[in-house]
């Protein structure tokens, strides 16, 4: 389907392959069940798939809970969904908890090599014997445990006799290594926690760090692709395989996350975004999560292309949101109607159009795609027009209606404002103009030319449609200051308007994506939608500064 990717990740692969060090790719995409999929998941998905995909080999969606406490199965859920509507179907689906069992005997073996003693350090006095990056790290008291005293201790800890807390299990590696994370890491700790899938089963759960080597290895994962967070555990990572004697030998290699300009990516975050009540849910169309891009209107093509285009690589960057918008508009441009909708609706009455009559006016639905035919749309005496598409007392070199000016309307006539009509406070709330039947769009009327195009929505007919606008939901102060982020929510990030589109959009659809004359790409709201009223949001502008 799409040609393939260029990247240091899919260069080692493809060297690994050609060299015959691998005989079947196999990759995996293990997100925690802690939250929803944000757009950063959507880059390591394309990457993991993608990259197998090219060499016919297999992708895992392995859940990684080992932290019951955070985890629940209305994200297993929805990131099962997520990966299906991305457009990537698993070869397998997998829990690192289906592996509990095979972890604790590992962890076992361990014991009996001497490489993994039960420590009783409090979280403190282990913090304390740590060190710090300048400074090596000191052996705990309970290092030297015999193996005897470890298997008893370590069979406790699963049996439920101890606290959270009381004791862990810790690797014995190396307490001066340059490496933190070489400084004897703990292997288990003590939680009673019901998890999701295994219940009260276990009351020790094993750390990301080894919990992670050995699930690729068990699900014989030839590269393991993970974000550059994770380069200092590479070390930790091989000596688990290597110590665990694990038959397969999966590689870990790191890439660069993806960072967007303007928005909040860390899960924790956005969960506290949902549990203040800050935005209406994971999938509220101001968050990044896909559950949200899917319901602005975002297609899974523009976030496929998208991830393609921002590449891979072993560095930090930070991508400009704008770049993401401009791929769906790229999506969008010959795929989406265009049509008209007004969104802040002023009334005009044509004063020398028949009283009762309707015509129906042809109009193009696509004018860069003409496969997408034409549609009939009603005119008559009354319509609305945009309010910012009238001025009463216009600065220069202002094109569009104001009293004594003619202006195109878009598929139909010319129309001249006459007159202005207010209500007691001043507001103008109708203009009475007249229209040229000689102008009629079409007819190749040249006799003289206006500067402005309005979009219009004939009265009768129209549908009354509300229409939701984002802008970002944290301010750029967040980055700057010592406020914390929940103290830089944009007050103004969503903004609801009510207004009119065509009466061809009666039935659209949940999901179902227009153009909508000089406002931007709007798709129909699949929760808020009521028979007969549509609700857009808008995917995106039209119009952007950015030119990748
Ligand atoms: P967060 O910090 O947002 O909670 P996480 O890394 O803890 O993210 P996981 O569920 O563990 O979330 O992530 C699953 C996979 O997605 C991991 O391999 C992780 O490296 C990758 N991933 C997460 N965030 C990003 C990102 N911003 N860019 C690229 N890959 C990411
Ligand atoms: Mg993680
Ligand atoms: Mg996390």
């Amino acid at each position: 389907k799409n040609p393939p990717i260029s990247n240091f990740i899919r260069a080692i692969v493809a060297d690994d392959v050609e060299s015959g060090r691998t005989q079947q790719v196999a990759t995996r995409f293990p997100p925690e069940p802690n939250g929803y999929l944000h757009i950063g998941h959507a880059k390591s998905i394309c990457l993991n798939f993608e990259v197998a995909d090219e060499f016919k080999g297999r992708t895992n969606l392995r859940f990684d809970d080992t932290n019951p406490v955070k985890e629940d199965t209305e994200y297993v859920e929805s990131i099962q969904e997520d990966v299906r509507w991305l457009g990537f179907e698993w070869e397998e689906l997998r829990f690192a908890s289906d592996y509990f069992e095979e972890f604790y005997e590992r962890a076992l073996l361990l014991i009996r090599k001497g490489l993994a003693y039960v420590d009783d350090s409090t979280p403190e006095e282990m913090r304390e014997l740590r060190g710090t990056l300048t400074q090596p790290g000191r052996n705990s008291p309970y290092r030297d445990r015999s193996v005897e005293e470890n298997l008893d201790l370590f069979g406790r800890m699963r049996a439920g006799e101890f606290p959270n807390g009381a004791r862990v299990l810790r690797a014995k590696i190396d307490m001066g290594s340059p490496n933190i994370t070489m400084r004897d890491p703990v292997l288990y700790r003590i939680s009673h926690a019901h998890h999701h899938r295994t219940g009260d089963a276990w009351c020790i759960y094993p750390m990301y760090d080894f919990a992670h080597p050995l699930s690729d290895a068990i699900e014989g994962i030839t590269h393991s692709i993970c974000t550059l967070e994770f380069e200092d555990h590479r070390p930790l990572y091989d000596w688990a395989i290597e110590q665990c004697e694990m038959d397969s030998r999966p590689r870990q290699y790191e890439f660069g996350r993806l960072n967007l300009t303007n928005t909040v990516m860390s899960k924790r975050k956005l969960k506290q975004l949902v549990d203040e009540g800050v935005v209406d849910g994971w999938d509220d169309p101001r968050m990044p999560t896909i559950s949200a891009l899917r319901r602005k209107g975002f297609t899974p093509e523009s976030i496929r292309t998208f991830c393609r285009e921002i590449g891979v690589a072993r560095a930090y960057s930070i991508v400009d949101e704008q770049m993401l918008e401009h791929f769906i508009r790229e999506d969008l441009k010959l795929k989406a109607p265009r049509t008209m909708a007004v969104v802040r609706p002023l009334k005009v009455v044509i004063t020398n159009y028949p009283e009762g009559q309707v015509e129906w006016l042809e109009a193009e639905n696509n004018n860069e795609n003409e496969e997408m035919g034409t549609r009939q749309i009603p005119f008559s005496r009354e319509l609305y027009i945009e309010q910012d598409d009238f001025m009463e007392n216009p600065p220069a070199k202002y094109f569009r209606l104001f009293p004594g000016n003619e202006v195109r309307l878009k598929h139909a006539y010319f129309i001249k404002c006459e007159e202005i009509v207010k209500d007691e406070a001043g507001e103008v709330v109708e203009l009475r103009c007249t229209y040229d039947p000689e102008t009629k769009s079409g007819t190749g009327f040249t006799g003289r030319k206006v500067k402005g195009t309005l979009h219009w929505v004939e009265a009768s007919h129209a549908v009354s449609a509300e229409f939701r606008h984002f802008e970002p939901l944290i301010t750029n102060e967040a980055e700057e200051s010592d406020k914390t982020f929940l103290e830089c929510i944009n007050p103004d990030s969503l903004q609801v308007l009510e207004g009119f589109v065509e009466p061809g959009m009666k039935g659209a659809a949940a999901g179902d994506k227009f153009q909508f004359f000089r406002h931007g790409y709007y798709s129909v709201d699949p929760k808020l939608t009521a028979p007969e009223r549509p609700v857009f949001n808008r995917v995106v502008s039209l119009k952007s500064s950015f030119h990748p």
